[in-house]
């Protein structure tokens, strides 16, 4: 196996480095806002369009639609270096679930020009809209409901949690189609649009993270015509476990910038902090915290490298994804604890993105399936070799 990084992808990272330092930064600073309160829409779109332009943001999606056609590799490689800067615009390089979604690939070829075309120009945004107040982990047990009347589906429910709910310009929802067969071919995903009547977003919901991206969805009598269901009615479980399973890698690899930015700051500060005469660093308290986490790193970047690769070989990855996941994320919070330790009180202090960081990283052992489910994956991969 060949570990060198193809230097058509040393060429993309230098400059999405270059995008990030000499435009989303100074726009930033530029811009003066309290991530906690919320990041401006406006600026975020700025961002999106920036990066469309440039060939990141929908840079994993097929060209032909006007993506950039990466490969998993290099996807990775690019989010985990997006990860190395802690800034709330950066987010909107690449995107989350309100960016360009390979789950629309499933769609008919008009539904691909209508809906996922746009989302990969950067001109609109989605949102993923699984979760329920009853229906989390387990989310085959959603309440939300889909009846067919004549060229239409009727959608009555409530979705939570979902993030770009406020501002998306349509929705990936999903609903029970058939209430006996629910994950066995009962569920069915519906793209419903801003506006359409019958649907309103409930209350925001602020999160430890700050920001105001998270909000209730609410469905009643919400009236869809047929040609909106994506992809074959009763599929639309394993078209979210799916979507899930990708996006899962990208978070590890974020996780895995992320500790090595939270690394690289603990080092510094430890090296120029001085205390009873001499930088911290001299101590072997604060160099096993540095030197663990260190190795640790090494380890998830090899996971998230080594699966992305055999996936491009076109190996299915479940295990090791789940495994990368919950590795890289469980480190990145290990990685944000040392960091406030290390930085001590200022560490703890809003005047250094440390606090802010060490409070974002928590949802990542939630978001995409908790860590918990991440093990039930893991363990019931194991089970079935
Ligand atoms: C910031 C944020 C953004 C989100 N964005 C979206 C979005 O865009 N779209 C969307 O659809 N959802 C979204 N979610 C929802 C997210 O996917 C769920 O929160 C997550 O799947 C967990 O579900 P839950 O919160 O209902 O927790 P629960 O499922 O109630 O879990 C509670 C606890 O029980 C554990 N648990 C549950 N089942 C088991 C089990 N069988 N064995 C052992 N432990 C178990 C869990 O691991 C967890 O620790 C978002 C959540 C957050 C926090």
């Amino acid at each position: 196996m060949d570990f060198t990084i193809p230097e058509e992808i040393e060429i993309l990272r230098r400059s999405l480095r270059k995008f990030i330092e000499k435009e989303v930064l100074p726009m930033e600073e530029k811009a003066d806002f309290d991530p906690d309160e919320g990041v401006p829409q406006e600026l975020l779109k700025k961002v999106r369009i920036r990066s469309h332009d440039l060939g990141f943001w929908g840079i994993d999606m097929p060209e032909q639609y006007g993506g950039g056609g990466l490969n998993t590799m290099g996807t990775v490689i690019m989010r985990e270096e997006v990860s190395k800067y802690f800034s709330s615009l950066t987010q909107s390089i690449f995107g989350g679930p309100e960016g360009p979604s390979k789950i629309l690939l499933a769609g008919t070829e008009a539904q691909i020009q209508k809906y996922l075309v746009p989302v990969v120009k950067g001109e609109q945004s989605c949102c993923f809209a699984l979760t329920e107040p009853n229906a989390g982990s387990d989310a085959a047990s959603i309440e939300t409901s889909a009846v067919r009347d004549g060229d239409e589906w009727v959608i009555n429910g409530l979705k939570h949690f979902i993030t770009n709910g406020p501002y998306a310009d349509y929705a990936i929802v999903f609903a029970v189609t058939d209430r006996e067969k629910r994950a066995r071919g009962g569920i069915t995903c519906f793209i419903v649009e801003k506006g359409t009547p019958g649907l309103s977003t409930g209350k925001i919901q602020r999160t430890m993270g700050g920001g105001d991206s998270q909000c209730e969805l609410i469905f009643e009598d919400c009236r869809v015509p047929h040609e909106n269901v994506l992809g074959e009615v009763g599929m639309g479980f394993i078209a979210a476990m799916t979507f899930l399973g990708g996006g899962r890698l990208n978070i590890a690899a974020g996780a895995v910038g992320m500790t090595e930015k939270l690394l690289k700051a603990s080092v510094e500060y430890a090296k120029q902090r001085v205390q009873f005469g001499k930088p911290i660093a001299t101590r072997q308290a604060i160099q096993w915290m540095l030197a663990d986490i260190a190795t640790e790193l090494y380890a998830a970047r090899n996971m998230v490298y080594h699966t992305a690769w055999r996936i491009d070989q076109g190996e299915m990855m479940v295990k090791e994804i789940a495994m990368s996941k919950l590795y890289a994320t469980e480190l990145v919070n290990r990685a944000a604890d040392v960091a406030v330790q290390v930085h001590g009180g200022m560490g703890y202090m809003k005047e250094l993105p440390i606090e802010r960081v060490y409070r974002g990283v928590r949802a990542l052992r939630i978001v995409e399936g908790t860590s918990e489910i991440q093990r039930f994956i893991i363990a019931r991969s194991l089970l079935q070799e």
